[in-house]
This record gives structure tokens, C-alpha cells and sequence, in this order.
């Protein structure tokens, strides 16, 4: 199997970065603030690139893929691959495809979901676009850090479904945060609320991630407000403006979370805005 370079050391790509070590994959690393402890750490992107045949590049939007990859494309040639794994819109997802492709490079579209837990636990669920051999040609070493990964069709597909996660799960936070409001301000325990919700068939995976954190109070960031926020704006962006009511209106809340400093906390932290 080839050796991958990782391409962004936030809390996503650092989780990577030791799953491919782990794994004896790892070739290299860079990110833009300096990290020269971090095990594989090389000085440039494009220096990761020469490295490794294949790069994966986790950064927060898609102006910062492209000006990755303002650096690195002089680098890619026939015979590497780029993994993109950015939360990015699906016009950016095609247009860096064709920049990669037109290198001789391959390129692969492969967003997910699963905060810093799953990644730290291998349990990444990728959406995989693009190319269908260059993807069968990574899927070995995208299986260290997922044992789920689903072929979505064109990079714009896989770039849509990753948007339509995260439409859904911004929507279900603000419903959850204001119904644990609502019932905290009749008095009602934490937890009693939480075994209540537990045998409510509004109980859910993204519940039993968050009760720990909602009833510490603790919002250190899994997923940020202000990635959270960034997403429901490429979705509403990408599907045309105020198509959807409940992401419009999800997508105010985060703005106004960031707005009031909260863009590093949890996205959970949307409870804030209602308990101060
Ligand atoms: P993060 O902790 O905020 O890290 C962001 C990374 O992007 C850092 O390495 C940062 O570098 C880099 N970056 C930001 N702007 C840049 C620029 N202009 N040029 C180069 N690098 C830049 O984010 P994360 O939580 O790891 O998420 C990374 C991506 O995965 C985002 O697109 C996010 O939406 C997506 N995602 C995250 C999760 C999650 O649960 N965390 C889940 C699914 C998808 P510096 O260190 O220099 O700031």
C-alpha cells in the first residue's frame, strides 16, 4: 500500500495523521500554522506532495483548498492522487477536480462525517466521487481511518450528500438545544430530561454524542460553530438561496453564534445563544 501525506493539522487531519502513522502509512505532514513536532513534518505542502503518492487535504473551506492548491499543482503529476476530504461546495469540488486532473494527477472527492471521536477511532464515514479506479486505488488506505465508505457517484455528489448531512444535523442541533431549554426552564432535571429523551423517538446518535457536553456545560469544540456555519451557507448558497426554510434559519442562528464570539466552541454552544 502506498503512503499517504496529510494536508491540514486541525482536529480532524492531526486524528488522521496519527491513525496513518499508526498504520506505518504515514509519508508526511504539513499545515499552515507551523506544527514541526508533529511526527512526518515537512516544511511545504509541495514538499509533502514530492513525498507521498498520494495527499489528503483536510482544511477548513474551499478558499483554503485553493490556495493549497495554487501550491501544490506545479507538484502533481501522473502517478499521485489527491484526496480531498474538505466540507467544500460541489462547483469548488469540480472545479479542483479539473485543476488536479489537468496535472495528469488523479483526484478523489471524499468529505465525511464523524467528529473528533470517530476520527480518533477509525470510524469515519467517507463519500467517495470521482474517478472510480483512482478511488478502488485509495480505498486501502482510507480504510485506517473508516471501516464505512460510500461510493456516491461524481465529485459534486459526493460534495451534495456531505452538505445534505450537515443540513440535517445543524436543523436537528437548534431542535435538540431548544428543546433541552424549553424543559430546563420548567425545572425539569437534566436528568430526567436525558431519560426521557432516551425512550422518545426523538432520541438520536447526534443525543448521545452531545448529553455529556450539554449537561457539563462543556464546548470545547468536536465540530465548530464556525465549520458548522460555513457549510449551511454553501448549502443555501449551492441550493440557490432561501430554497429551504429551516436551513435558512439555521444557518441566521450560526451567524449570529459566531457573531457573539462563539465561532472556536461546539456547535452545540447554539444553546448559548438561548441560555446566555
Ligand atoms: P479545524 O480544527 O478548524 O482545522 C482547520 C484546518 O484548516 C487547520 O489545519 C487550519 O490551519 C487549516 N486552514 C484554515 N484556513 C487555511 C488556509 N487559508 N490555508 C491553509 N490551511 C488553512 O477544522 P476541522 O474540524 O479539522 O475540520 C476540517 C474540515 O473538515 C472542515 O472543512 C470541516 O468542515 C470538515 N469536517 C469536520 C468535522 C469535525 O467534526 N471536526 C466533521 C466533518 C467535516 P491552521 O492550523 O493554520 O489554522
Amino acid at each position: 500500500m502506498d503512503s499517504i501525506g496529510i494536508l491540514g493539522l486541525g482536529i480532524i487531519g492531526s486524528a488522521w495523521a496519527e491513525r496513518y502513522a499508526s498504520a506505518g502509512r504515514l509519508g508526511g505532514v504539513w499545515n499552515r500554522s507551523v506544527k514541526a513536532d508533529q511526527p512526518g513534518w515537512q516544511e511545504s505542502p509541495e514538499a509533502v506532495v514530492r513525498a507521498c503518492p498520494v495527499v489528503q487535504v483536510v482544511v477548513a473551506d474551499p478558499a483554503a483548498v485553493q490556495g493549497i492548491l495554487d501550491r501544490i499543482l506545479p507538484a502533481l503529476k501522473p502517478g499521485k492522487t489527491l484526496i480531498q476530504s474538505s466540507t467544500i461546495d460541489p462547483e469548488s469540488s469540480e472545479r479542483f477536480e479539473a485543476l488536479v486532473r489537468a496535472t495528469g494527477a488523479a483526484y478523489v472527492e471524499a468529505p465525511f462525517t464523524g467528529s473528533k471521536p470517530a476520527a480518533a477511532a477509525g470510524k469515519t464515514v467517507f463519500f467517495l466521487g470521482g474517478d472510480e479506479a483512482a478511488i478502488t486505488a485509495v480505498e486501502p488506505l482510507l480504510a485506517c481511518l473508516s471501516e464505512t465508505r460510500f461510493r456516491v457517484g461524481s465529485v459534486r455528489q459526493a460534495a451534495s450528500i456531505k452538505l445534505a448531512m450537515n443540513l440535517n444535523l445543524a436543523i436537528q442541533m437548534e431542535g435538540f438545544v431548544e428543546s433541552l431549554s424549553f424543559a430546563r426552564r420548567a425545572g425539569i432535571s437534566d436528568d430526567l430530561y436525558f431519560q426521557i429523551l432516551s425512550r422518545n423517538m426523538g432520541h438520536s446518535p447526534l443525543i448521545d454524542l452531545k448529553e455529556p457536553k450539554l449537561r457539563q456545560g462543556d464546548f470545547s469544540p468536536q465540530f465548530s460553530v464556525k465549520h458548522m456555519a460555513k457549510d449551511t451557507r454553501l448549502a443555501s448558497a449551492a441550493a440557490g438561496g432561501s430554497v429551504y426554510p429551516l436551513l435558512e434559519a439555521v444557518r441566521e442562528r450560526l451567524a449570529g453564534a459566531e457573531a457573539q464570539g462563539l465561532g472556536d466552541a461546539d456547535y452545540c454552544a447554539l444553546l448559548q445563544l438561548l441560555e446566555g
